[in-house]
């Protein structure tokens, strides 16, 4: 699961990561007056960001044709105008697809002057099976083209998960990112913060771009985590209700959100062929034969090792919603997983939504017979699939 921007900057800040003071709202109003109060308070400029869960906001465009995610501005009455032309709009950057995001809160907070933009990050590196930090000199809004072209300027530091970050290794990042002086001691506590926000939030990915080098109005210079992103282990949701409530179903694909609700494991893709699986592995490979017979799946679907018939036919109704759809493979090995169970789902579903595209279903494993059985039996016209390689020709034929 992601959160948004300003909830990772209140986690983030938890640990004593130095985060710009930022207010948040969701009418063009409110933005005003939030900057009227930061202006009364000395602040020379105001930085107006978009909400949504993905980068490249700066480098963004809204389908209205209004420029940028992120908007610098000197007056309120500059913000209440750039808030006006972003809430309600959809905003389409490099991350979000063609389709874009509604914005529908912004962060309205005081913009240092920035002196220099780093790179930071703390993720999981499944190689080592360890985390790691990542950093560079060179953070803002090019580190892809940073990571592709120049990756000897992207530093690496891998963590002994059982240790955490050691202060000497908190250091060391600093130093390689070139900090001097004060600033040194100042990075190693935060990089310490972000480290310990990575690892008690079971997040799996923290990255701050920019993290900026920034002076104060007394001309110190200082660290502030400009931006954050966070994703966290869905897995260890449940030990982190504060992080649960962050949830912004707004952002989550609406099917998705009811493939939830039953426990299916769905995720929503482009092409025609639905398929409805159980277990993931197998839900994989019959993605990647569907694909093999020259057609693309419409979904990843795995309904677990122990679907229940109710569970079956809401994944039924799921896979149907998708417009996309121009054909069905169901492809279950009955391990656990009585095929029976499958088969009865399957005709009360295909009978309650009245189904009328071509459904081929493969069934092996625990109780097949009667599964066939089942199926054959309820009226319906269901292709039978032998191996799983026949299913998914017959499944790709009858669409085509
Ligand atoms: P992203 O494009 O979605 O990654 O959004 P960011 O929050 O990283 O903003 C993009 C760029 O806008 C940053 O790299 C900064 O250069 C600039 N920016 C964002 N917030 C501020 C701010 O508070 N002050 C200043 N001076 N620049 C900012
Ligand atoms: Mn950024």
């Amino acid at each position: 699961m992601n959160i948004h921007e300003y909830q990772a900057k209140q986690l983030l800040a938890q640990y004593g990561v130095a985060i710009p003071a930022t207010e948040v709202c969701d009418t063009a109003d409110a933005a005003r007056k939030i900057a009227e109060q930061l202006i009364a308070k000395g602040a020379e400029l105001i930085a107006v960001k978009s909400q949504i869960h993905a980068g490249g906001r700066g480098k963004g465009t809204f389908k209205s044709g209004f420029q940028g995610g992120v908007k610098l501005c000197r007056t309120a009455e500059d913000v209440y105008e750039k808030a006006k032309a972003m809430l309600g709009n959809v905003l389409v950057t490099k991350q979000t697809g063609p389709e874009g995001r509604l914005v529908s809160k912004l962060i309205i907070a005081a913009a240092p002057e920035i002196e220099k933009e780093l790179y930071l990050a703390v993720l999981l590196d499944r190689s080592s099976s360890r985390p790691v930090v990542m950093a560079s000199t060179e953070g803002g809004m090019d580190i892809e083209e940073v990571a592709a072209r120049t990756p000897e300027k992207i530093i690496k530091e891998s963590i002994d998960p059982a240790l955490g970050m050691m202060p000497y290794q908190a250091r060391k990042i600093a130093a390689a990112l070139g900090l001097k002086g004060d600033l040194i001691g100042q990075g190693a506590k935060l990089l310490l913060g972000v480290y310990k926000t990575w690892w008690e939030s079971d997040a799996s990915l923290v990255e701050i771009n920019p993290l900026c080098i920034v002076r104060t109005r007394e001309g110190k210079e200082t660290l502030l985590a400009v931006d954050a992103k966070f994703s966290v282990d869905d897995n260890a949701l449940y030990r982190h209700p504060n992080i649960q409530a962050m949830r912004d179903l707004a952002e989550e694909a609406p099917l998705e959100i009811e493939a939830s609700k039953f426990s299916l494991n769905y995720i929503k893709l482009d092409g025609s062929i639905a398929c409805l699986v159980n277990g993931a592995g197998l839900a994989m490979a019959t993605m990647d034969i569907i694909q093999h017979f020259g057609a693309s799946p419409a979904n990843f679907l795995d309904v677990g090792g122990g679907a229940s018939q109710d569970q079956v036919a809401a994944a039924f109704k799921i896979i149907l919603q998708d417009p996309n759809v121009k054909g069905i493979l169901v492809n279950i090995f009955g391990g656990i997983m009585d095929c029976n169970v499958i088969a009865t789902g399957i005709v009360a579903a295909v009978k309650e939504t009245g189904l009328k595209l071509p459904l081929v279903v493969r069934l092996e494993g625990n109780n097949v017979e009667a599964g066939r059985k089942t199926l054959a039996e309820s009226g319906l016209t269901i292709i039978s699939g032998g191996s799983m390689a026949d299913a998914a020709q017959k499944v790709v034929k009858a669409v085509a």
